[in-house]
């Protein structure tokens, strides 16, 4: 095992974790990408800390009796531990390094942390293109790029997939006659892109983007630099900015049917919005809640007409046009209250229910990147046919993009574009 790394069984435990006076443990599974995101992390973390807390790996399908008992259920899953007692935070999924240095920083004092840290030493690379978010359209840019041996590192801030992994099912992406989970074709198109030799770094932090010396730093010591940048960080859920939305957000509030959507089995739910992503997601939260009031603003629906169909056939769906949101309040665990105010009367009235959609279109994604970059009025990246934006070199490809329709074969295609006019140029 590479770095200062002990990999143990379940029987090793009380000697190699229990036994020590600080430790962490990596419970790890194969065929597991955010465990291969890890790794590396875990491993360069164990050469700064490795002398004063233990470094532990575990598989975890080997030892299911043991990770079952310490309530580990996803991989990987990071526990610390203090003289045989579990400290800290319990971490899961896409563990960011700064996320793990906080909680080995506690474990050895913040004045052992700081004398450990200057021996961390920054890293420089080189590169011929730096992709910034692994979606569809920079994955499908990576593809073309690694195909074309143009040597290329794509960074994510969280894991690669974008928004498809978190897509329940997707019916219209060609090549596939029956419907898909969004997180096997998130991971086909990941693994394809890695086939071809690009190098991938998920759960990265990312911070001093030059666009015009097209440099970056990584995890906060590793600076890489590359002849042309590529931009497909995607676009995030528009909040509605009402009170009590950013308070109950993930907690009463959802903007993600696929992820919460279960929690509401048998009760009721509001969703906010009228267009094609509300209307396809209240479809599927209609499979588990028996009610859904959707709040629209408009006097007709703006989804397609499929959607629109279906959603008028299905019985557990309400409507309440015209009305516009104004407040959320929460009442116990399970139990919310909309302020909504009907915008021909300008009357307003109380809707209780037990949770909350919010689809009410999206912002891009651009925290970070410098204000010059050329946009439109409602901040999609302006580019040229072959996605260039306004600075030479750098590219802008996917949702994040200026464009009518964003769906996921639109994205591949501004991928393909802009890799192939790179290669052309590099070649
Ligand atoms: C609920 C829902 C259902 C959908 N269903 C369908 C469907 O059935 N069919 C269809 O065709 N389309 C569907 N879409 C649309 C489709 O998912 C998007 O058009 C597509 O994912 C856009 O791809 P993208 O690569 O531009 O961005 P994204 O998929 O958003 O990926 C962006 C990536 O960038 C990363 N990132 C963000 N910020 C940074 C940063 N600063 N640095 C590095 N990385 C960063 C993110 O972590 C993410 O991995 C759906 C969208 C939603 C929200």
């Amino acid at each position: 095992m590479a770095g200062k790394i002990k990999e143990i069984q379940a029987s090793g435990f009380e000697k190699e974790v229990l036994g020590k006076s600080r430790a962490v443990v990596d419970f790890y599974s194969t065929e597991c990408p955010p465990c291969e995101a890890l790794a590396s992390k875990y491993e360069s973390l164990s050469m700064i800390y490795g002398d004063d807390i233990s470094f532990v790996k575990i598989f975890r399908q080997g030892n299911r009796e043991l990770a079952e008992s310490l309530g580990v259920t996803s991989s990987p899953t990071l526990l610390f531990y203090e003289n045989g007692k579990p400290v800290g935070d319990r971490l899961t999924g896409g563990i960011k390094r700064s996320a793990i240095m906080k909680n080995l920083d506690r474990l050895t004092g913040e004045e052992r942390a700081a004398e450990l840290k200057k021996d961390i030493k920054p890293v420089y690379t080189q590169t011929d293109v730096l992709i910034f978010g692994g979606g569809p359209a920079g994955l499908t840019a990576a593809i073309y790029l690694g195909q074309a041996h143009i040597d290329t590192i794509l960074v994510d801030t969280a894991l690669p997939g974008g928004y498809v992994s978190t897509t329940h099912q997707v019916s219209n992406y060609p090549g596939f006659i029956e419907a898909q989970p969004g997180f096997m074709l998130a991971h086909y198109m990941s693994e394809q892109a890695k086939s071809t030799g690009i190098k991938l770094r998920a759960a990265v932090e990312v911070s001093n983007i030059n666009l015009e010396k097209k440099s970056v730093l990584v995890d906060g010591y590793k600076t890489i630099t590359a002849k042309k940048m590529i931009i497909a960080t995607g676009s995030s859920p528009r909040p509605l900015n009402l009170p009590g939305e950013k308070e109950y957000r993930g907690n009463g509030i959802s903007y993600c049917a696929t992820c919460d959507a279960k929690y509401f089995e048998n009760r009721e739910v509001i969703v906010i919005g009228g267009g094609n992503s509300a209307i396809e997601e209240a479809l599927f939260i209609s499979r588990f809640a028996k009610k859904i009031t959707i709040i629209h603003q408009f006097a007709e629906l703006q989804a397609n007409k499929q959607a629109q169909e279906q959603a008028f056939a299905d019985k557990k769906i309400e409507f309440m046009f015209e009305h516009e949101p104004r407040e959320f309040i929460r009442h116990g665990t399970m139990d919310m209250e909309v302020i909504a105010e009907n915008l021909k009367t300008g009357e307003r009235k109380s809707v209780r229910t037990n949770g909350i959609f919010v689809f009410v279109g999206f912002i891009p994604n651009l925290a970070g990147f410098p204000d010059n970059l050329g946009k439109d009025r409602w901040g999609y990246l302006v580019t040229d046919d072959e996605m260039q934006t306004n600075i030479p070199g750098v590219y802008a490809v996917g949702d994040l993009r200026t464009k009518s329709y964003r769906q996921i074969t639109t994205a591949v295609a501004d991928g393909t574009i802009a890799a192939i006019s790179i290669s052309k140029e590099l070649t």
